[in-house]
């Protein structure tokens, strides 16, 4: 089965604890340590099997093919993916059955990746995310102060609206970019300093 390395944790003797996510499972798994066995890294896709034994704690991964994207060549693409994808951790890490929006997410934004400032892939779909566990808020109403937001805006973690002065140290967001994102699932109104300011957000947890 195919599915995107969430974790990795090192065990006893250089064997590592592995998180996978597929589209049905969250799972944990153990992987002995070899020396021709090919180095496991956080957020890359793999082909693999898994090995249930009476004896272990954890079933063993196994028969292991990495399936690689091209922007992995790139390392601050691949930095700002495994930041995505350890948040996607903490965010499911309770879970073991889990719904298959999340593989999917992971290999829509995947292809996207490499085409664009993957900072922007990320925000889209986080907002996805957002959208489909309902947690998208309208964007007229502070969550802070609950007063009415007219044209003074940002987002708090969760991208949850707010008046800039009900926050320490927000940055405005415009209400139109916002609005269009949240509509569209699209960055496309928005400034390369807003993008940043939404990443740091993104980086605070799901
Ligand atoms: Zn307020």
């Amino acid at each position: 089965m195919q599915g995107y390395i969430l974790k990795t944790a090192r065990a006893k003797n250089e064997d590592l604890i592995v998180t996978v996510l597929t589209k049905r499972h969250l799972f944990t798994l153990y992987r002995f340590y070899g020396a021709r066995h090919s180095i496991l890294n956080l957020g890359y896709k793999i082909d693999f099997e898994t090995e249930y034994s009476s004896k272990a704690y954890l079933p063993r991964l196994r028969h292991i093919t990495h399936l690689n994207f091209s922007w992995l060549k790139e390392s601050n693409r691949t930095m700002i993916w495994q930041q995505f994808v350890s948040r996607l951790h903490r965010h499911l890490e309770q879970l073991y059955e889990v719904d298959g929006f999340y593989f999917d997410m992971l290999e829509n934004a995947a292809s996207l990746w490499g085409k664009q400032n993957p900072k922007r892939t990320a925000i889209q779909f986080y907002v996805k995310l957002l959208h489909h566990e309902g947690r998208i808020h309208p964007l007229n109403k502070c969550f802070i102060c609950e007063g009415k937001i007219d044209k003074d805006l940002t987002l708090i973690r969760a991208f949850l609206p707010a008046h800039p002065r009900c926050v320490a140290g927000a940055e405005t967001i415009s209400k139109e970019g916002a609005e269009f994102l949240f509509a569209n699932k699209r960055t496309l109104l928005l400034e390369e300093e807003e993008i940043e300011y939404l990443w740091s957000l993104l980086l605070e947890g799901f």
